[in-house]
């Protein structure tokens, strides 16, 4: 009997074992981010999910009358994140083909996010409290579109269900079935409501800045939009700070990351020979 049962359990182990993979989902760019990942989703699973989520929650935004209710807002949130997404490829070349989409929510909340696969919302709040400009908005997007690129809700899901796995195989079995069905809430929840990692974190501003530098964006916004989004945190805390947990060193790093990723700027910016290095 005792036998039996542990066969059993090796036997899932295995199973599992099988849906288990280490990936480096991007390579590394001029600012060297590379970590192995590991991964007990699907890819396919988590962005058919974000793109059911992203759907639900803009069609709920068109019926209370706060999509994308300013033309000239639109266009400008829209011309600064194409710029962000066309310099995606230097990451991860399958980027080109993602269904890359972004509106502007109106929501008095200092909030940006990019679903898997390139579902993006910018909240008015941010752009209205911030007063952002455009660099800085670019900061923001291309954070965002980094946590997306490195697929950080999807190993976010991957850590959760190895969670469960030590808990008990059974239970890690009964978890995926249940992820299943309401894989688009996960994925929402993780990408939204769910503080990121301060690991995940420095990814994601080290390749904001390489991604705003080579659109020709001053890298060096990442560091007064977060200057700006901690100064009003004394008074009214961002919903962006809660998902994106700031670190006592982000500031420091992010300057150092801006200072090497410059001369790709300079170069977007003069067109020079440098350019798209
Ligand atoms: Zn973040």
């Amino acid at each position: 009997m005792k036998i039996r049962k542990l066969w059993m359990a090796a036997a899932l182990a295995a199973a599992f074992g099988a849906g288990c993979q280490s990936v480096d989902t991007t390579s590394g760019g001029t600012v060297g981010v590379e970590r192995q990942q590991r991964m007990m989703v699907s890819a396919a699973e988590v962005n058919s999910g974000a793109e059911k989520a992203y759907a639900q929650m803009m069609a709920e935004a068109k019926k209370k009358g706060a999509l994308d209710r300013d033309a000239a807002q639109v266009a400008r949130v829209r011309a600064i994140t194409q710029r962000l997404v066309a310099q995606t490829p230097t990451f991860r070349p399958d980027a080109k083909s993602w269904p890359w989409e972004v509106h502007v929510i109106s929501v008095d909340e200092v909030n940006a996010w990019c679903m898997p696969h390139g579902k993006m919302a910018m909240y008015t709040g941010l752009l209205s409290k911030l007063q952002a400009t455009d660099d800085e908005v670019a900061a923001v997007m291309g954070h965002e579109i980094s946590h997306a690129l490195r697929e950080h809700s999807r190993e976010q899901m991957s850590r959760q269900m190895g969670t469960q796995l030590g808990i008990g195989i059974v239970g890690a079995l009964l978890g995926v079935g249940e992820l299943g069905q309401s894989i688009a809430g996960t994925v929402a929840d993780v990408t939204l409501n769910l503080p990121k990692s301060r690991t995940a974190e420095t990814e994601a501003d080290r390749m904001g800045v390489e991604l705003a530098a080579r659109a020709g964006f001053d890298p060096r916004a990442a560091v007064t939009l977060w200057q700006k989004m901690e100064k009003l945190g004394s008074s009214q805390p961002p919903k962006f700070l809660s998902t994106h947990p700031s670190h006592e060193d982000r500031i420091r790093d992010l300057q150092e990351y801006a200072a090497r990723v410059l001369p790709l700027y300079q170069a977007a910016r003069g067109g020079g020979a440098a350019a798209g290095r």
